[in-house]
């Protein structure tokens, strides 16, 4: 094993310690896998916590940029207010309303592993686009970590593939009601 290799298998100690700052003030994207695993696990519709954000720091040729109106916007979940939260994160205790159904983009978090075609693990680095405080006590294996990527990156190809079908499309109203009506989600 290299020495590079050694320094990241160190990430699988990681831990966190519940402080909720990745689920505060960031936009959460989300797939229409995500959304139809969440109306069946908690018997809500997709309107009440889908939200279509127009300002999104992803590349303008993303494929999963979807055509509403004359916008284009991606879908994520919604967000309460007070302090700007998504809509599922319990303000004072700082635990997750749909754990078991959570995004499949949540459950990866803060990892972001590169692998190869076959699925060999290349890199394995730690997102940081909040202030982390995680400890060190972790016990997490790169299996586990694979089967997570291999199921986001399912997800998001089936969910290309119909935005992709959606945005080629030359008839019908163009509205977020409709575009979750496409995807069998309302
Ligand atoms: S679904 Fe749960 S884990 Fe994901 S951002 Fe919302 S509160 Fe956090
Ligand atoms: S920011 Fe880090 S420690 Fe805090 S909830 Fe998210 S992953 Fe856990």
């Amino acid at each position: 094993m290299s020495a590079k290799k050694e320094d990241w298998r160190k990430l699988l100690g990681f831990s966190c310690t519940g402080c909720g700052n990745c689920c505060k003030g960031t936009i959460v994207l989300i797939t229409a896998g995500d959304v139809k695993r969440i109306m069946e696990g908690t018997g809500m519709a997709a309107k009440e916590f889908v939200h279509f954000f127009t300002s999104v720091d992803m590349p303008k040729r993303d494929s999963l940029w979807i055509k509403l109106g004359n916008k284009r916007v991606a879908m994520g979940l919604k967000w309460a207010t007070k302090p700007r939260r998504c809509k599922f994160l319990d303000a004072e205790t700082n635990m997750c309303g749909i754990y078991e159904h959570r995004p499949v983009t949540c459950r990866s978090h803060p990892f972001e592993i590169k692998t190869t075609d076959t699925w060999a693990v290349q890199k394995l680095s730690l997102s940081d686009i909040v202030d982390c405080p995680h400890e060190w006590d972790g016990e997490h294996t790169l299996r586990e970590l694979k089967a997570t990527e291999r199921w986001n990156c399912d997800q998001v190809d089936t969910f290309e593939d119909q935005v992709k079908a959606w945005n080629r499309k030359r008839s019908g109203k163009r509205t977020a009601n409709e575009f979750l009506k496409f995807c069998e989600l309302a």
